[in-house]
């Protein structure tokens, strides 16, 4: 850990630094000042808490120069909450310079008194992409002068269905600018993100290996016909909110699930076989909170990046220990306890050998205990997922959606979960117990002036 002293930054930056007590760098601010300094494009990922706001407030501080006139950052957030803690964030690291001018822009304030604070353009904008879009429409905000983006929070973004949004906003500015882009996740749309909008970015992430200390790992001797058995007294016995079951083959992933399935669980497969649709629906449908077992193999599970995964279960123990550590390293993320286990037949023994070689660890075979004895699974997920037909193509926008949810009384803004927004479809997770108010409440309605298609997934 270095003292923020360690970067080329101005003796006043650091002076204000320490007065707020930043006494070290955390990883992340460590990794991605010094790219920002140099005025390139980052892509960066660290977990909730570890400072990233400071990380690019520093970095966009220390080299603006208050002197010049117009807005020169423009930061999105997701939501409106999220931009006033990061405007106090910055407002509080730029003390140490005179009049540097923070100023949020989010939905909920009337336009007009937005406008008004605009015609003193603030050298920083903070805000949601709705407003920012609106407000850039209509003259009232320059973007001409911006030097630096940042994307704020991007994996929440691209969760609230602001894809479109943020594109249609970045497509306005200067084409010769510093994009930056932090997330709490590194899922294959935030890479894809990074791709389409930034220049040559750099990518840095502050957990690259991530430390499978923080994981309880168990291995269980079972021979082939009790592992099933066992599988389900894992569950009942820890009842994780969300798991992942890994299988060695499509086969065994496929009869797995079934089984489950069959005992009044909601898991589904995610393997080989699945058509490109399937396969994204049933992502959706995990990641949204309406099915919480996957049963997955490990090529169908590439670029699975879930925010929080209770257990893993190895319901075969892999062939390599690399696909191991990769399996059990999607629990226990963002401080939180993870827990892994795996099922090992007798005759592969020194499979548990070898993780103990490569991660220095001294774990033994456990025996399946009596705890483990029953079959009583309770794990009915929070949400379920509605799919409506209709989307960006026919410009179905998520508050479209929300609004017809919530029109009428018909469902609290809090039964509302993840929307999924793809060309031609739209996923929705509500509240389980919503679910057939939901049905009803859209069936009866419209968007855009058209009657819509609703199809609830509660299979
Ligand atoms: P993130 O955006 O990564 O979730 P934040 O930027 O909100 O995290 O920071 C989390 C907290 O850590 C904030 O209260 C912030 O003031 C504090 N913080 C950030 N950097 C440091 C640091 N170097 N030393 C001490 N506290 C810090
Ligand atoms: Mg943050």
């Amino acid at each position: 850990m270095k003292p923020f002293s360690h970067l080329a930054l101005s003796k006043e930056m650091i002076t204000n630094l320490v007065a707020l007590r930043y006494d070290v760098m955390t990883p992340i601010q460590e990794a991605a000042i010094p790219v920002i300094l140099q005025g390139k494009d980052l892509l960066a990922q660290a977990k909730t808490g570890s400072g990233k706001t400071a990380a690019f407030g520093v970095g966009v501080l220390e080299r603006l120069d208050p002197a010049r006139l117009g807005t020169r950052c423009l930061v999105l957030c997701p939501v409106r909450e999220l931009s006033e803690q990061v405007a106090g964030e910055l407002r509080r690291i730029a003390r140490f310079k005179d009049n540097v001018k923070v100023q949020c822009i989010t939905g909920g304030v009337p336009v007009r008194r937005q406008e008004r604070s605009l015609s003193h353009p603030p050298h920083i904008i903070v805000g949601t992409p709705g407003r920012i879009l609106k407000l850039v429409g209509r003259g009232s905000l320059t973007v001409a002068d911006l030097e630096t983006v940042v994307i704020d929070e991007a994996d929440r973004m691209l969760d609230m269905g602001f894809e479109e949004e943020m594109t249609a906003i970045l497509d306005l500015l200067p084409v010769k600018r510093q994009t930056l882009c932090f997330s709490a996740t590194f899922p294959e749309e935030i890479r894809n993100l990074g791709k389409r909008l930034l220049n040559a970015p750099r990518e840095i992430s502050a957990e690259t290996f991530h430390d499978p200390g923080a994981i309880e790992q168990h291995f269980f001797e079972v021979i082939p016909k009790d592992k099933f058995k066992v599988l389900l007294g894992i569950l009942a016995h820890h009842a994780p909110e969300s798991a992942v079951v890994f299988c060695n083959t499509k086969d065994t992933c496929r009869q797995v699930s079934e089984r489950l399935r069959e005992q009044g669980l909601r898991s589904l497969a995610l393997n080989g076989d699945l058509e490109q649709f399937e396969r994204t629906e049933t992502l959706i449908r995990f990641a949204n909170g309406s099915c919480n077992i996957l049963v997955a193999t490990d090529v169908a599970a590439r670029g699975l990046d879930i925010k929080s995964l209770d257990a893993v279960i190895n319901y075969d123990i892999p062939f390599e220990t690399e696909t191991y550590v990769h399996r059990i390293g999607r629990t226990g993320r963002a401080g939180r306890k993870g827990l892994a286990f795996s099922l090992v037949r007798p005759r592969e023994a020194f499979r548990l050998e070898a993780v103990n070689e490569f991660l220095k660890r001294d774990f033994v075979m456990e025996m399946p205990g009596p705890e483990l004895d029953r079959d009583d699974a309770d794990m009915d997920p929070q949400m379920a997922t509605l799919s409506i037909g209709g989307g960006r193509k026919d410009k179905i926008g998520p508050g479209d959606l929300l609004g017809a949810l919530t029109a009428r009384g018909g469902l609290d803004g809090s039964e509302v979960g993840k929307i999924d927004r793809l060309e031609k479809i739209t996923y929705c997770a509500v509240d389980r117990n919503a679910l057939q108010r939901a049905v009803r409440v859209l069936s009866d309605s419209t968007i855009k002036g058209r009657r819509i298609k609703v199809r609830s997934h509660d299979d």
